[in-house]
């Protein structure tokens, strides 16, 4: 059967309810997005020709507050991926216990084949298709692949043009110029870096004899390379989309990272002494103490789960991992911090920049990078502690504290009418 991610979420979904002791009734409501919107979208290609892109933008859940959920561009964006993101956005915020739904939305589109200009007026058309829905009280967007700070500023400027005023609090993510918070750029990178730090140290594992794979060097990847880097872990194979690089003695993250920052590098091109190079394949089957999967859905699989050597998988991207190898790298006694935690710093911060767009206040980035700090603490340590108690995974624990809140806030709204 073709992978479906939004069968994923419900089979997670379906897991947590049983554990719960949920009725069908408590929960059926969270099975199904709330809202999906579909725009085809004009763009005058810079030829003078007109292409038509597919756009979407879903809402799975306002009931904890307005949805919330970043911006994807990809060639392979359909409405399952997109179902599925924002469910994703639905548990994550719910974990990280901050006043938000679920949302996302994406564009099929491979934004490297756009000039500047066609990415701008595509970024502008579509947010015009979507403004009806969006806005900072109902859904607000941020960056996720494909997607930056300087595509968010298009997003607040289109929809501020419309709405008559200046709304920076319609999206975040936003460059610093436009009310973008300190701290929000690296905020995904660091909260998987502080995940792998506490998960080393309840497993009792100094984080100087760490060695780590991280599969994508996109902004999640490479922040928490980084970020790992500077902690003084061995990060020995990064990759991206022209393949992967390894190096038993560890790599030179800063360098890798500067060399990608200038626009349009590839990995492919880089080297340094005594590296090798590996398939995008390989670095998740290094034989690694962590392996962060930062890159795309579906890449931990019933194909490759059984060759899987690290003892410690922490999800920087969404849905890395499926269902079926969940259970099997259960039994081999995998440990993995899932997504909706691992990698929620993004949007805890997204969070904070909102507060700060609508008190029009700018916290200073050490205020913001503690603030982050503490809930992520906060939420590790309950998605911890109640993996322990009902003895299931980490990713069965984080859904069944995400459930049980918005089951509970449920509860209290009631189904109106
Ligand atoms: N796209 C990011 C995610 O998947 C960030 C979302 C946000 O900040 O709203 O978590």
């Amino acid at each position: 059967m073709a992978y479906n991610p939004y069968d994923n979420v419900l089979a997670t979904v379906e897991k947590a309810a049983k554990i719960l002791g949920l009725a069908p009734t408590d929960y059926e409501a969270v099975k199904y997005p709330e809202r999906e919107l579909r725009v085809s979208v004009p763009v005058r290609m810079d030829d003078g020709s007109v292409r038509v892109f597919q756009g979407f933008r879903v809402q799975h859940s306002t009931v904890r507050g307005p949805a919330k959920g970043g911006i994807r561009y990809h060639q392979n964006v359909n409405i399952d991926e997109v179902k599925a993101l924002a469910a994703w956005m639905t548990f994550k915020c719910a974990v990280a216990d901050i006043p938000y739904g679920g949302g996302k939305g994406g564009i099929e589109v491979d934004p490297s084949t756009l000039s500047l200009g066609e990415l701008q007026r595509l970024t502008r058309r579509f947010t015009t298709m979507i403004a009806p829905i969006i806005g900072p009280e109902r859904d607000i967007p941020a960056p996720d692949v494909g997607t930056n700070a300087e595509v968010m500023g298009w997003v607040m400027d289109t929809y501020s043009m419309l709405n008559g005023h200046s709304t920076p609090a319609v999206v975040t993510g936003k460059p610093l110029q436009l009310g973008g918070s300190l701290g929000r750029a690296e905020a995904t990178g660091r909260g998987v870096m502080l995940n792998t730090v506490y998960i080393c140290e309840k497993l009792g594992v100094a984080i100087e004899n760490v060695t780590v794979a991280v599969q994508g060097m996109g902004n999640v990847g490479s922040i928490s390379a980084r970020l790992l880097y500077e902690k003084g872990a061995k990060v020995v194979a990064v990759s991206d989309v022209s393949g992967g690089i390894y190096k038993e003695t560890g790599l030179n993250i800063p360098a890798i990272c500067d060399y990608l920052s200038t626009r349009g590098n590839l990995l492919s091109g880089y080297n340094e002494d005594g590296m090798t190079r590996i398939s995008n394949a390989e670095i998740l089957e290094s034989d690694v103490t962590v392996l962060i999967p930062a890159a795309l859905e579906n890449q931990i699989n019933a194909q490759n789960a059984d060759r899987i050597r690290a003892k410690i998988i922490v999800e920087g991207a969404n849905g890395p991992t499926t269902v079926e190898a969940d259970d099997i790298l259960e039994k081999k006694g995998v440990v993995i911090v899932p997504d909706i935690l691992a990698n929620s710093g993004g949007v805890i911060v997204s969070y904070f920049e909102w507060v700060q767009n609508l008190q029009a206040l700018e916290w200073d980035e050490k205020d913001v990078n503690e603030k982050l700090a503490r809930k992520m603490e906060k939420a590790f340590g309950g998605v911890y502690d109640i993996a322990e108690e009902k003895n299931v995974t980490l990713r069965t624990g984080a859904y069944l504290i995400a459930l049980r809140r918005i089951v509970d806030t449920l509860r209290y709204r009631g189904i109106w009418p």
